[in-house]
């Protein structure tokens, strides 16, 4: 039987909520609307409203919900309390998300870190739906880690999505947690907007950049922009190495922002002599298929058979 619930995938400037068929991965109705990240009431509203409007197209389908999952930037724990978002949305520090939703809507509620969200989409519905053990690695502003395994995540909440702070050596800018060296900071578009190269390229002739047009301006031969996209590669590499030897995934997804502008990078990101360490064992870099729908696919299969993120207090 068809099984529907609503994920939402909660981004810098946009929040895009989908009604999934949780059996199939089928996004039937998407709704997108600006974030909102200064106060609650607003946040809450635009939620119900999807809800709503949601509910009244399962009613004429006679379907109904098996609940809303939430991809959330930032710690949750495992009752489903937003720990907190680093100041990107302002009133989620240490928020009960999951009991304010069901309190006044009487919909289960689930949520996760939105990196593993992403992983569980990327597990059941992309590149990953046909392996056992899936990496998935978001890279944006940031860069998200979610490991799904059979379907499920290994590891509980609330701190198993770190390992993108995994140093690779003593190089690089500062991490915004402080650290220097952290692959995050080498590889997510931070290493593209630092100072330093801001100035030599602006210095080059290439305008302020997008990163995909730094990829761009390194491949029309802006020396440059190739050093920049040189040590992108060359960190993500190692960092690939040890996710390779800490998680040993059947096949890594490269997601997010950054992710299309890999593409060309991809044999260089699948080079042998590190993916294939030991006898029998093999794994592949993929660019994600699914891109942006991963987190709207991932945030609704929270409530598919065997994820529940949050256990406590279900309701259903
Ligand atoms: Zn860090």
């Amino acid at each position: 039987m068809d099984q529907f619930a609503i994920g939402v995938d909660i981004g810098g400037t946009r929040t895009k909520l989908g009604l999934v068929n949780i059996k199939t991965g089928e996004v039937l109705y998407e709704i997108v609307h600006a974030t909102e990240k200064e106060s609650e009431g607003p946040f809450l509203q635009q939620i119900y409203r999807s809800i709503h409007e949601f509910g009244m197209l399962l009613a004429d389908a006679k379907a109904s919900l098996d609940g809303i999952g939430f991809g959330i930037p930032g710690f949750v724990d495992e009752h489903g309390v937003v720990d907190t978002t680093y100041g990107f949305l302002r009133f989620m520090e240490n928020y009960p998300l999951k009991s304010k939703i069901e309190a006044d809507t009487g919909i289960a509620c689930r949520l996760d870190n939105d990196a593993r969200v992403v992983a569980l989409g990327e597990a059941l519905f992309g590149s990953g739906r046909n392996h056992s053990r899936v990496l998935a690695l978001t890279l944006g502003t940031g860069l998200g880690v979610g490991f799904v395994v059979n379907g499920i995540f290994p590891d509980p909440l609330p701190f198993s999505h770190m390992s993108g702070h995994m140093s690779i050596g003593d190089k690089g800018e500062r991490c915004y947690c402080g650290k220097t060296g952290c692959l995050e900071a080498q590889v997510s578009s931070a290493a593209i907007f630092n100072a330093k190269h801001l100035t030599r390229l602006a210095s080059s002739g290439g305008a302020l950049p997008d990163p995909q047009q730094v990829f761009t301006l390194a491949r029309d031969g802006n020396p440059f922009a190739a050093e920049i996209v040189n040590g992108i590669i060359e960190a993500l590499q190692k960092g690939i190495h040890n996710f390779i030897n800490i998680y040993a995934p059947d096949i890594i997804v490269i997601g997010g922002g950054m992710s299309r502008s890999l593409k060309e990078h991809i044999k260089e990101l699948n080079q042998i002599n590190y993916l294939s360490p030991y006898r029998n064992y093999t794994c592949e870099v993929r660019i994600s298929d699914l891109q942006e729908q991963a987190g709207i696919l991932g945030a609704a299969a929270l409530f598919s058979n065997r994820n529940n993120s949050n256990s406590n207090n279900e309701k259903d």
